[in-house]
C-alpha cells in the first residue's frame, strides 16, 4: 500500500470515527432534552444533514493543508514531470538524427521516428507490424544474427555495425544499438533498435584516403601509396626468392610544354600519359604518378634486367604514337631509370633512390632512353631487349631457317637421322646462331612460335624426304625447357603431326636434362603423355645436368645424347672417358640409344665405338646443313682416317 492510500485510508476512518459520534449524541443525547417524538425526529435530521453540510464546509475549508498532508501536491508534480517527459521523450524520438525503430516481443514494429523514414525511405505505415528482417542487406550470414540475439538475451543489448538495405535497394553501413526494454514484470516487453547512417562516414573516409594515397590530376597512386607498394613487393619477393623492379619514367622536356602552350595544356598532357601506360601493364605493375612529370613502374615480379629493360623500351614505344590534348598530337619521350631488387637494392626506399640515379644517368646519356642502375648491365640488357624485338619481325619476315645435321651410325657409318636446328638469316648479320637467340626467345616467350614453325618445318621435310625415299629414319628436333612447363606441349605436337601427316615414329624430340629436372614430376607426366603420341624421346646434353637415376628410370625415353663437353676430351682426358664409358653402361642397362654429339675427330668416333655408343654426330661427319644439301651417301670411314 502506497504513503497516499494510507494517508486517504486513515482520514477516512477518523472521519468515520467523527460522524460514529455524531450519530451516537443524536440517537443518545439528543432525546435527553427534545422529548416530544415528533420533534425529536425532525431534530435528529436536521442534525444529520448538519453533519453532512459541516463535513463538506470542513473538506472545503481544509482542503489545502489536508491535500498537503495527503502528498497531492507530490503527486501532482510528479505527474506534470512526467508529462513533461513524455513531451521531450517524443520531441527527441522525432527529432533525432538517429533512427529509431521499437518493436513488441513478437518482433513486430510498433513504431519508427522520423529519421527513420528518412534514412530507410520507408513511410511508418509500410513497416508497421512487419519484422525488422525487412531490412537485411544479405551481407551477414546466419552466424552473425545468431550472435546478435545471443547478446541481446545475455547482456540485454547489442550494439555494432550492420548492413541493411534501403527501400531504394541500396545497401548501406549502420551503428546499431539494440535494448530489450523490460516490463514491470522483468520480461522484456520491448526492443528498441537505434541506428545511425555510417554510409557518409565511409564516403568520407575513403574520400580521405583516396586523397591521400591518389594523384589527384592522374587518380593514379602517388608516392606515399607506391612507396607502402614497393615495401610490400620488397617484403614478397624476399619471401618468394624472386626478384622485383622500380622503373622511373620521365618526361623529356616537358618544362617547354608547360612553358609554351601553358599548364593547362601540360596538366592534360599528363593525363594522356598517365593513361596510355596505364593501358600498357595488367595487374602485376603498378603506375603511380611521383609529382610533376615522374612517373613509376612497380613489377611485382621481375627476375631478370632483360624482362625490365623489355619494359622500359614497352614505355618507350607507347611514346611512338602523339598525345591527343585539346585537339592537338603533342609528341613526347621519356627517359626512364631502373633498378632492381636484389641486385641494385635491398629495400623499397633504396629501390627507389637508386631508379633516380639510374634515371639522372639516362637523361645525361641524351634523353628517350633507359638506363640501369648497374652501369656494366645496361649496355647487355639493351642488347638482348633488341635482340628480341628484332627477332619478332623476324618471325614476321621469315627470316627463320631449318638447317640439319647428319646423324651416322658408328658402325655402318651411313645416315641414320638428322637432327633440327634453327638458324636465323639476318639481313645484315647474317647467319645468327641458336645459341645467340634461343635464349633471348625464351625469355620473352618467343620461343613457343619458333618451337612450332620448327617442328612443323622438320616434320614438312621429313615427309619429303620420305616420299624421296632418303634412307633416313628419324628427324630429331629440339624442344626449349619453356615449353615443357605449359603443360599442353603434348597437344601441340599431336596437331603438327596430324597437319603434316608425318608417321609418329619418324619424329624424336630433344629435350634437356635440366628441362626435365627443373619440375621432374610434371616433365614425367607431360613425357609420358608425348609417348603416347608415338614418337620418340631423347635426352639431350646428358651429363651436364643433375639428373637422379632413379627419375631416370620412370623417363619413357629411348635415347641419351652425350653432351659434346665430354667428347671433346676423348681418347685423352681420363676423366672424360670415365663419364663418357660410364653413360654408355648406364643407357645400355636402361634399354636406351646412345649418341655422343659434337665428334670433331676420328678418334673420338674410335673410341666412342670401341666403347659401345651406337650413334654419332659432329662436324668430323658433317656440319648442320640445308636440306637440299645434305649427301646421304656420306660414310666416311674414322678408322681409316685415324690409320
Ligand atoms: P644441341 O641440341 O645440343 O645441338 C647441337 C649443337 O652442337 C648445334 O649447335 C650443332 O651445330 C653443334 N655441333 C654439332 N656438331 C658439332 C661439333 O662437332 N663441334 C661443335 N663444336 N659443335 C657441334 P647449334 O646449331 O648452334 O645449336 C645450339 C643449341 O641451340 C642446340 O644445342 C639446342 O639446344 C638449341 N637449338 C637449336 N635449334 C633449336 C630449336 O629449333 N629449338 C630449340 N628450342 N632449341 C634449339
Ligand atoms: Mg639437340
Ligand atoms: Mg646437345
Amino acid at each position: 500500500m502506497t504513503d497516499l492510500s494510507r494517508k486517504a485510508l486513515g482520514a477516512a476512518i477518523f472521519h468515520g470515527w467523527l460522524t460514529f459520534l455524531w450519530w451516537l449524541s443524536s440517537e443518545y443525547l439528543l432525546p435527553f432534552w427534545v422529548h416530544d417524538p415528533a420533534r425529536l425526529q425532525q431534530w435528529q435530521q436536521t442534525s444529520g444533514y448538519l453533519w453532512l453540510v459541516l463535513s463538506a464546509l470542513a473538506l472545503f475549508l481544509l482542503r489545502r493543508p489536508l491535500v498537503r498532508w495527503l502528498g497531492g501536491e507530490e503527486l501532482q508534480r510528479r505527474q506534470d514531470a512526467d508529462h513533461d517527459r513524455l513531451r521531450i521523450a517524443s520531441a527527441v524520438f522525432d527529432s533525432t538524427r538517429e533512427g529509431v525503430l521499437v518493436t513488441n516481443d513478437k518482433g513486430q514494429i510498433v513504431h519508427v521516428n522520423r529519421a527513420f523514414v528518412d534514412i530507410t525511405g520507408y513511410q511508418p505505415e509500410e513497416v508497421l507490424g512487419r519484422n525488422p528482417s525487412t531490412f537485411k542487406s544479405g551481407r551477414h550470414d546466419a552466424s552473425f544474427y545468431t550472435r546478435m540475439y545471443q547478446a541481446i538475451g545475455a547482456q540485454g543489448q547489442w550494439s555494432g555495425e550492420i548492413w541493411n538495405r534501403r527501400k531504394s535497394g541500396e545497401v548501406y553501413p549502420q551503428w546499431q544499438n539494440i535494448s530489450g526494454i523490460q516490463g514491470n514484470d522483468g520480461r522484456v516487453r520491448h526492443y528498441v533498435a537505434v541506428f545511425s547512417d555510417l554510409s557518409a562516414i565511409k564516403r568520407s573516409e575513403q574520400e580521405r584516403m583516396q586523397m591521400a594515397h591518389y594523384d589527384a590530376l592522374t587518380g593514379l597512386p602517388n608516392r606515399l601509396l607506391l612507396t607502402d607498394r614497393a615495401t610490400e613487393a620488397v617484403a614478397a619477393a624476399r619471401e618468394a626468392k624472386r626478384g622485383c623492379a622500380m622503373l622511373l619514367v620521365d618526361l623529356d622536356h616537358f618544362k617547354n610544354i608547360n612553358d609554351s602552350l601553358g599548364h593547362s595544356r601540360g596538366d592534360q598532357l599528363l593525363k594522356a600519359v598517365a593513361e596510355r601506360l596505364n593501358g600498357c601493364f595488367g595487374t602485376e605493375v603498378t603506375l603511380a604518378r611521383l609529382g610533376g612529370d615522374e612517373f613509376a613502374l612497380l613489377v611485382k615480379n621481375c627476375q631478370q634486367m632483360v624482362q625490365a629493360a623489355a619494359l622500359a623500351q614497352k614505355v618507350l614505344d607507347a611514346f611512338k604514337l602523339p598525345f591527343e590534348v585539346e585537339g592537338q598530337a603533342l609528341f613526347s619521350t621519356a627517359s626512364i631509370g631502373i633498378s632492381l631488387f636484389p641486385n641494385d637494392a635491398l629495400s623499397a626506399e633504396q629501390l627507389l633512390r637508386n631508379a633516380d640515379a639510374a634515371l639522372f644517368k639516362a637523361k645525361r646519356r641524351g634523353r628517350e632512353g633507359y638506363a640501369l642502375y648497374t652501369e656494366e648491365l645496361t649496355a647487355h640488357a639493351q642488347q638482348r631487349v633488341q635482340l628480341a624485338s628484332e627477332l619478332r619481325r623476324a618471325i614476321e619476315q621469315d627470316e627463320l631457317r631449318v638447317y640439319y645435321q647428319p646423324v651416322h651410325d658408328l658402325t655402318t657409318r651411313q645416315i641414320r637421322g638428322v637432327e633440327a636446328l634453327v638458324r636465323w638469316e639476318h639481313p645484315e648479320r647474317g647467319m645468327v646462331s641458336p645459341g645467340e637467340f634461343i635464349p633471348v626467345a625464351e625469355q620473352s616467350g618467343l620461343i613457343a612460335d619458333i618451337d612450332d614453325w620448327v617442328l612443323r618445318a622438320a616434320c614438312t621435310q621429313m615427309r619429303q624426304w620420305q616420299e624421296a625415299q632418303a634412307p633416313l629414319s628419324f628427324v630429331a628436333v629440339n624442344i626449349s625447357s619453356r615449353q615443357f612447363g605449359t603443360g599442353d606441349l603434348d597437344v601441340q605436337v599431336a596437331k603438327v603431326l596430324r597437319d603434316t601427316g608425318l608417321d609418329p615414329g619418324c619424329l624424336e624430340l630433344e629435350v634437356t636434362e635440366s628441362a626435365v629436372m627443373s619440375d621432374p614430376e610434371q616433365a614425367i607426366e607431360q613425357l609420358h603423355r608425348l609417348r603416347e603420341l608415338g614418337l620418340n624421346l631423347a635426352i639431350d646434353d646428358f651429363g651436364t645436368g643433375y639428373s637422379s637415376l632413379l627419375r631416370l628410370k620412370r623417363m619413357p625415353v629411348q635415347k641419351l645424347k652425350i653432351d659434346q663437353g665430354f667428347v671433346a676430351g676423348l681418347p685423352a682426358d681420363e676423366d672424360d672417358v670415365a663419364i663418357v664409358r660410364a653413360i654408355i653402361a648406364l643407357a645400355r642397362s636402361m634399354n636406351m640409344q646412345v649418341l655422343a654429339e659434337g665428334i670433331e675427330e676420328p678418334q673420338q668416333a674410335v673410341f666412342l665405338h670401341d666403347s659401345g655408343c651406337e650413334l654419332g654426330q659432329g662436324y668430323w661427319f658433317a656440319r648442320p646443313m640445308p636440306a637440299a644439301m645434305i649427301d646421304w651417301q656420306h660414310a666416311p670411314d674414322f678408322r681409316l682416317s685415324v690409320a
